[in-house]
């Protein structure tokens, strides 16, 4: 569709999955997260491939706010405006809060959270003068309730909740919606490197964490599908969608329901 899209964290998982569905639909698309020099290459290069649209890598840092102006600056100059943007980045930590590094609380509000508020104070501004703009946010179902041993991911995806709400709100008359996905939980590397934490804390077998603990709540007993979610952030960045702001969509087999 020849759309401006900024994803963070497009390198794996989920925000792997959401670019591939933009760059598929022509869109033009600016990657961006850690890995290998090669690999990223090797991902950049076939998703440029998949469609008509221009897909580039931006290698910021999502802790680093003058890294993260230098990504929606890049994708301005390359696509002359900015249509979309996915704040998708994100890292784990699990621990109980008395032993919960302060450096890794840091770092986990900083990539989860401020990350999306610097992204979108860049971003906006572009929008308003195109007069339109979609911007997405990945939280989770833990924007919405807690787990034990998760304080900075909860905390922060509960904060992205409210970022959201109160974009929707300043932007309701601009055209520019501001949405959630709200995924329970997909198997992404961010979820595999999360079992042995687990299982260690918990004192269980890695496959007890997967049924009984990552499953627990997951109605449906099914891990949700990268797919799933990208196929709401295209509907979501849609026309169809304009209506649709300052809420979130759950894909999350049931759990929130109970
Ligand atoms: P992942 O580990 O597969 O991907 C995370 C991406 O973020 C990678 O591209 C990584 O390089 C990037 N990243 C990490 N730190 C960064 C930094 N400082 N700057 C720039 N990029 C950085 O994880 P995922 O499971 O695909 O998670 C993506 C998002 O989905 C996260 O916000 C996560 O909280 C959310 N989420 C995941 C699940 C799940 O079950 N996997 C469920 C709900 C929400």
């Amino acid at each position: 569709m020849n759309r401006s899209v900024v994803i963070t964290g497009s390198t794996s998982g989920i925000g792997l999955g959401i670019a591939k569905a933009f760059a598929a639909a022509g869109d033009n698309v600016v990657i961006n997260g850690f890995g290998d020099k090669d690999e990223i290459e090797a991902i950049r290069s076939s998703l440029d491939a998949a469609g008509s649209g221009t897909v580039l890598y931006h290698p910021a840092d999502m802790t680093k706010p003058v890294d993260i102006e230098d990504l929606i600056l890049t994708a301005r100059d390359s696509f002359g405006t900015l249509d979309v943007l996915v704040n998708n980045a994100g890292i784990q930590h699990v621990a109980r809060i008395e032993e919960f590094p302060p450096e890794k609380w840091d770092q986990l509000i900083a990539i989860l959270l401020s990350s999306a508020f610097h992204t979108m104070r860049h971003a906006i501004p572009l929008m308003k003068t195109a007069g339109k703009g979609r911007i997405i946010n990945v939280a989770s179902a833990h924007g919405l309730v807690a787990s034990p041993f998760k304080s900075a991911y909860v905390a922060a995806k509960h904060g992205i909740m409210g970022l959201t709400k109160t974009a929707a709100l300043e932007l309701a008359q601009e055209n520019i919606t501001v949405n959630a996905i709200c995924p329970g939980f997909v198997l992404t590397p961010l979820v595999e490197r999360q079992i042995p934490d687990q299982a260690r804390e918990k004192g269980i077998s890695e496959e007890k964490v997967k049924d009984e603990v990552m499953l627990r709540l997951q109605a449906t007993k099914e891990f949700v599908g990268i797919d799933e979610v990208a196929a709401a952030a295209i509907y979501l960045a849609s026309d169809a969608a304009r209506s649709i702001t300052g809420t979130h969509i759950s894909i999350d087999g049931g759990w929130t329901a109970q």
